[in-house]
């Protein structure tokens, strides 16, 4: 039904890149006849399920949104992959993204931007738009995302979907093409919170060819879900950051926000106000710590080991003119802007005064965090600034679109875990989110905030 409903409308949406109807189908009969001879199977065995082309997946494309990387097919799966398939899931495909997660729209895509399923002249979110439009148009009812800077949540929040990023370490990075590794983490999109903590617990967990991986079993997140779900929030204390609402918010999404924290109140929660000055920094540091993380990750594609290789039409040919057309001809603007600004980032004389502070800025971010968290159980904010905007308003303005992830990007620097919960629509008829905050390891605490809103 599902490989129906991509026939009929991802010619609209465009979410996928790729569609493995084949192997989804042969997933799916042998599920159904483990568990007709009475095989004890996972819940989720059997649910089809769509993967961000950043992931690596054996035998399927995986391009990261980039030229680059196409025809390059890998050849191990990702552990989160392994955990998929082990399951029995399906795999119905790869979903379109924002050339190596690089983005807010999906329209740094070199196969083309997404549209978002509520009105196709909108962006779906981005980088993983692909992911959220996949769910939000039925054409999935599961996806996975990677969120580096806000690329699960901010998606979710613009197509009324749930995206989870789980704690930093929680879910293993084996087999992502890395962004920033120390900021990526793979996750859930959903359209329950009950599904995201089933998903969530599935991939999720200590996985040893992944050396940032928290060793210890996930909390019970199948279980604060279904506890949420009963409406009772007595004891909680939830803390509104000052720093993350306000100028520079649409006012219908401010109003779903505060409409939300009155549902909290009812459920016996106890809302504060908590304050994390360094906030107001995240945007800058994040923009130097990533870029210069990106542009070490991504000089691996030298036209040598991956995909794409282009030869110089004219002169000899080196090694290091091979790399050259390579990489002018593969890449796209954006991701040749974020190579050229990282590293001047890192370059001797700039380091100290561009990364360096930046990773100081960092660590206040991260006791802001640790303070806040000694006033509240989880901090909340709206997941995105404003609803969907039209495809094309912001391309031409980098700053535009990174002002998009003002709200996202301080639980990646922290390593926190964050998810956005769909809070109805704003005054334009269009979905807002409605983001929920913990402490690293505590992800259980989105689990039971997001399924009580529900
Ligand atoms: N939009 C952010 C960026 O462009 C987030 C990316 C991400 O989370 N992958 O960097």
């Amino acid at each position: 039904a599902h490989l129906d409903r991509i026939a009929a409308v991802d010619g609209d949406v465009h979410a996928f890149l790729h569609v493995n109807t084949d192997d989804a189908l042969a997933t799916a009969a042998e599920v159904d006849a483990r568990r007709a001879s009475g095989e004890e199977l996972h819940p989720l065995a059997g649910v089809p399920i769509a993967v961000k082309d950043v992931v690596v997946t054996k035998g399927m494309p995986s391009t990261a949104g980039s030229k680059i990387l196409e025809g390059w097919i890998p050849p191990y799966d990702a552990t989160l992959v392994e955990r998929l398939r082990g399951a029995g899931l399906p795999i119905l495909g790869k979903t379109n993204m924002d050339e190596f997660a690089m983005g807010s729209s999906t329209e740094h895509s070199a196969y083309g931007n997404s549209h978002n399923p509520w009105d196709l002249d909108r962006i779906p979110g981005g980088s993983g738009g692909g992911s959220a439009a996949a769910v939000a148009a039925f054409e999935a009812p599961l996806a996975i995302g990677t969120d580096t800077g806000g690329s699960i949540r901010q998606p979710g929040a613009v197509t009324g979907t749930v995206g989870v990023k789980p704690t930093y370490g929680g879910v293993s990075r084996y087999g992502l093409i890395a962004l920033a590794s120390s900021l990526d983490q793979a996750g859930p999109v959903t359209r329950t919170v009950l599904d995201s903590a089933l998903l969530h617990e599935l991939i999720g967990g200590h996985d040893p060819r992944d050396s940032t991986s928290i060793p210890e079993p996930l909390p019970p997140l199948v279980a604060a879900a279904r506890q949420g779900a009963l409406g009772d929030l007595s004891g909680l204390r939830v803390g509104v950051v000052t720093q993350l609402q306000g100028e520079g918010y649409q006012p219908g999404v401010l109003a779903r926000f505060h409409e939300s924290l009155e549902l909290l109140t009812k459920a016996g929660a106890e809302v504060v106000e908590v304050s994390c000055p360094s906030f107001d920094y995240a945007l800058a540091a994040y923009y130097l710590i990533l870029p210069a993380e990106a542009s070490s990750n991504l000089a691996k594609f030298d036209g040598m080991r991956f995909g794409l290789r282009v030869e110089p039409t004219e002169g000899p040919v080196t090694a290091e003119r091979v790399m050259a057309a390579t990489r002018g001809a593969g890449f796209g603007d954006e991701v040749k802007r974020r190579i050229i600004l990282g590293t001047y980032a890192l370059s001797a004389g700039y380091y100290d005064a561009y990364y360096g502070s930046a990773q100081k800025v960092r660590t206040l971010i991260q006791r802001d965090f640790a303070a806040a968290f000694t006033q509240a159980d989880v901090l909340v904010s709206p997941t995105a600034p404003t609803t969907a905007f039209k495809l094309g308003e912001k391309l031409d303005d980098p700053l535009a679109m990174y002002l998009n992830d003002v709200a996202t990007i301080p639980a990646n620097l922290a390593g926190v875990p964050g998810m956005s919960v769909p809070n109805g629509l704003s005054d334009d008829g269009l979905p807002t989110g409605f983001q929920i905050l913990a402490p690293a390891k505590a992800d259980d605490r989105l689990y039971r905030v997001g399924a009580a809103l529900e």
